[in-house]
């Protein structure tokens, strides 16, 4: 398990935009942590930047005690969960689940363990053989979910993960992932322009406003002083 960790942190993308300015952040090992503001406050940014796709401007991102500023995304021991589910069509949902381990050079046999597992979990037994072309949106986002499952214990980083789901599917989707975490205690950076999203899901919530941390405190806290 890890921490992930932001010191002073800043991104200045070509053209001048200041998209995260001074942000000093630490998430504690086990921690679910959400990055809310409206569109355009730099939440996506930041979490791209932990992920590795966004190189940083300044300051120092640490994951464990690793600072991992030049390390590309595939050594940063993280796993990501993005809101296109970046599912790969030729591939049935076991092949998907085990993708990102195969490439990782884990034995076949705790490969298929792991994967056995995340179905179970998630209830995707049914559907190892499907590709994903025949399954629906919420089983895809449970796929897309799969994958990270099967690297815990590294970090969870999801960009507005359930933001493609019908507002049902979004409400019962939200209750899982409040049980995954309960069980599994993965660290997690989750990033949400929907505050009930936010308040239900973070053990702690970070606001963003223009680049720029507002507060950062438990929901209790930010509802009892907003
Ligand atoms: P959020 O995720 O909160 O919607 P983003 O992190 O996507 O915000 O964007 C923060 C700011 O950075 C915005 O002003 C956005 O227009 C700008 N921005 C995002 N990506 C790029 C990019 N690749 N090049 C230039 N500016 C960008
Ligand atoms: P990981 O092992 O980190 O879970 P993958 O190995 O599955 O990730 O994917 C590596 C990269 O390929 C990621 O950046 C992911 O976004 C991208 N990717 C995954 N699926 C697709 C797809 N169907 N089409 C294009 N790119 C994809």
């Amino acid at each position: 398990m890890a921490s992930i960790v932001l010191r002073n942190v800043d991104k200045i993308y070509a053209g001048g935009v200041k998209a995260v300015s001074g942000l000093n952040l630490e998430i504690k090992d086990g921690e679910f942590m959400v990055l809310v503001g409206p569109s355009g406050c730099g939440k996506s940014t930041a979490l791209r930047m932990i992920a590795g796709l966004e190189e940083i401007s300044n300051g120092e991102i640490l994951i464990g005690d690793r600072v991992v500023n030049h390390l590309p995304p595939k050594d940063r021991d993280i796993a990501m969960v993005f809101q296109n589910y970046a599912l790969y069509p030729h591939m049935t949902v076991e092949e998907n689940l085990a993708f990102g381990l195969k490439l990782r050079k884990m034995p076949k046999a705790e490969i298929q363990k792991r994967v056995q597992e995340a179905a179970k979990m998630l209830g995707l037994e049914p559907y190892l053989k499907r590709k994903p072309a025949a399954l629906s949106g919420g089983q895809r986002q449970r796929v897309a979910m799969g994958r990270a499952i099967v690297r815990e214990p590294q970090p969870f980083l999801m960009d507005e993960p359930l933001s493609n789901l019908d507002a049902k599917l979004r409400v019962s989707m939200r209750a899982s992932l409040k049980q995954l975490h309960d069980r599994l205690r993965v660290t997690t950076v989750y990033v949400t322009h929907d505050q009930v999203e936010a308040m239900t899901l973070g053990d702690r919530v970070c606001v963003l406003r223009d680049g720029v941390l507002q507060q950062v405190d438990t929901p209790q806290n930010l509802f009892d002083n907003p």
